[in-house]
């Protein structure tokens, strides 16, 4: 079966459930070691998607993407902003002229990423939304090439979001507001790698129910 951007809306308030109904806790990370601000922001995009979903159920996946990557970085404030619509931008051109497939959508994804990185000047250990994001990126690469099934492939990534999510606990923040704590950084996770995470589990969610759907 084919997955399409009709799914955009299902996705889209399937993640904004979950926004909503860990909005304290995410508050409460940011305002711990950084400005509080980062569910508001994040919000502000899933708002303006919200708005513009019938526009972008009627393309096609890499055009999906420059769409939505477009939206966030007009719609989001702050470091996340720029992240995220680097994310989806960056997607949307590995993807492009592509048949879609889980191989090369893990390609893709993987490039996607890196151009985050490269962004944000970050690599992974830096207690940012990339230690969700690029263990998932890393996973989804070989499991892709390999005969998994597609629902045990989404089942572990969501297991590996919340490995990434819980292991910034432990980790000294050297990027992003956080980076000003220095040592004090220490014993709490980053709201960029639990909203990460929350999105991820959620997206999974969806999916995983038009897998089941669908046989
Ligand atoms: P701001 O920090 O500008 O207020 P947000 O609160 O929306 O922006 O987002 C903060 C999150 O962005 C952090 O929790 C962290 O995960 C992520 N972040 C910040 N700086 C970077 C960076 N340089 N690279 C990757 N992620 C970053
Ligand atoms: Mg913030």
């Amino acid at each position: 079966m084919t997955l399409t951007p009709t799914l955009l809306p299902k996705l889209i308030a399937a993640i904004s459930e979950t926004l909503a109904s860990h909005a304290d806790e995410i508050t409460e990370l940011d305002q711990a070691i950084g400005d509080g601000d980062h569910l508001i922001n994040l919000q502000r995009g899933i708002k303006a998607l919200t708005e513009k979903q019938h526009e972008l159920t009627a393309l096609d996946w890499p055009s999906a993407w420059q769409k939505i990557g477009m939206i966030l970085m007009s719609a989001i404030g702050g470091a996340s902003g720029s992240l995220y619509a680097t994310l989806f931008l960056a997607l949307s051109k590995a993807a492009k002229d592509q048949a879609l497939n889980v191989q090369r959508f893990a390609d893709s994804f993987n490039l996607a990423v890196e151009a985050v990185k490269h962004r944000g000047k970050a690599e992974a250990g830096e207690k940012t939304l990339l230690d969700v994001y690029i263990p998932v990126a890393l996973y989804l690469n070989t499991a892709a090439t390999s005969s998994i099934p597609l629902p045990e492939i989404l089942n572990t990534v969501v297991t590996i979001a919340i490995t990434g999510m819980e292991a910034t606990r432990d980790m000294i923040a050297t990027k992003g507001r956080a980076s000003f704590l220095e040592q004090r950084s220490i014993g709490h996770i980053d709201a960029g790698a639990k909203t990460a995470q929350l999105m991820i589990s959620a997206i999974v969610g969806v999916l995983i129910e038009e897998l089941s759907a669908s046989v």
